[in-house]
């Protein structure tokens, strides 16, 4: 699979971009434009050869945060039209029960991305906002739609269907859609390839832990359960999020504190998770206040790491067999904490952490369970861009 490709991630608030070369991962350029549509003005951070090119710039909007990355591009290399640009990658968050696949962007599918806005409304409008101004921009190249939500559309029904109501949950599209499948198909692959084995005969726990954080149970190469749902709420503990958690927590709040349900949806999803348990979000500080005798980040990081051992539990016993518990994203493959904690007395299902080799810092794939563990532990970095760039190029035919 060969070719450059455009990789375009839109926020309501950013844009991150990567030109990548889809057969061998490498960046020829990393690009981030802060603060669109802020008071104070944005900012663009373009990096080319490991050299970063700062500067303010103002972006009221996504077209002028697509024209302010085009200048960085003209300005400091490389030059779009020499690089031979095949495709333009976009994420989106959401894509429902509608698209199982990536897709090749026309007015309809762009109009149905659109239309989702209802299940994810902080993500789909702002990914649509990108993928209208780059079609304008880049009007004779392909635009690749990639779905967060797509690896999970073969989840079985038993997995992704709530008990309740079936009508309301019907006219409502509430089910479990799951994200962070852009990782946890890049990830479950090379663990497959790390074990010598194709991806069909391989079962694999992936856990993604970053700022948002989500497991997924892949059977064979396909997502059979995952944690998050019908939003990123559920599952894991996270930064800022306090995953899973009795809904009637929600009327209670409602009911006796008189929250509004902006309000509720604010602490859950903002201000909860270890910030909430501790008044720290970044992993690292936690996990020192911790280790200095802070009582408060000592229990949020038992708690994060118990819902962690939680899930292995479930997913094991959803799997039958598994062949390894995959670490990946910012806190699962930095943390040695985090994973020995997840991992905790866990023998009982044949998984055993060889500690030094847990401990041992590297930025490389690498296998960290015992010789003689039954389950393989794997540290595999996440590389979601370059899966956006491999299946562009795929979904075009390349
Ligand atoms: P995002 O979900 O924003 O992409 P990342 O995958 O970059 O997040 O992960 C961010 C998290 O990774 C933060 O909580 C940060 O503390 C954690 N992290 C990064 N490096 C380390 C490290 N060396 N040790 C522990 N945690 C780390």
């Amino acid at each position: 699979m060969s070719g450059r490709v455009l990789v375009v991630n839109s926020g309501s608030s950013s844009l991150k971009y990567q030109v990548i070369d889809a057969a061998d991962g490498t960046a020829l350029a990393v690009g981030l434009v802060e603060r669109i549509g802020g008071a104070g003005g944005g900012r663009i951070t373009h990096t080319v050869d490991g050299e970063a090119h700062r500067s303010d710039v103002d972006v009221p909007d996504h077209g002028a945060a697509m024209a302010a990355m085009t200048a960085a591009f003209a300005e400091h290399g490389p030059d779009l039209d020499a690089v031979g640009l095949v495709a333009v990658g976009h994420r989106v968050v959401q894509g429902g029960a509608r698209f199982g696949h990536s897709v090749e962007i026309d007015d309809d599918a762009l109009a149905i991305i659109e239309e989702l806005s209802d299940l994810a409304p902080l993500h789909n409008p702002a990914n649509a906002a990108g993928i209208r101004v780059a079609r304008e921009q880049f009007p004779d190249l392909p635009h690749v739609a990639v779905f967060d939500t797509a690896f999970h559309l073969t989840m079985p029904e038993v997995a992704h269907t709530y008990a309740i109501d079936r009508e309301v949950a019907e006219q409502h599209r509430i089910r479990r859609y799951g994200f962070h499948g852009t990782s946890h198909a890049y990830v479950s692959r090379e663990a497959a390839r790390m074990l010598g084995k194709a991806p069909e005969d391989v079962n694999v726990i992936v856990m993604h832990l970053g700022n948002g954080a989500s497991a997924c149970a892949v059977r064979g190469g396909i997502s059979v359960d995952t944690s998050m749902g019908l939003t990123p709420l559920e599952g894991l503990v996270m930064g800022t999020r306090s995953g899973d958690i009795d809904p009637a927590v929600v009327f209670h709040l409602s009911r006796t504190a008189g929250m509004s349900t902006d309000e509720i949806d604010d602490l859950l999803n903002k201000r909860s998770g270890v910030l909430g348990l501790s008044g720290r979000q970044d992993m690292r500080d936690l996990v020192e206040a911790a280790q200095a005798g802070d009582e408060a980040a000592s229990l949020a990081l038992e708690i994060y790491c118990y819902r962690l051992r939680k899930y292995v539990g479930a997913y094991t016993a959803a799997l039958g067999r598994v062949d390894a518990i995959v670490f990946t994203a910012g806190i699962g493959e930095n943390s040695p904490e985090v994973r020995a904690g997840a991992l905790a007395g866990l023998d009982v299902l044949g998984i055993e952490l060889d500690d030094a080799a847990n401990e041992a810092r590297s930025r490389e794939a690498r296998d960290i369970a015992t010789p003689g563990s039954r389950v393989r532990v794997l540290v595999v970095p996440t590389n979601e861009e370059l899966e956006i760039a491999r299946q562009s190029i795929e979904v075009i035919g390349g």
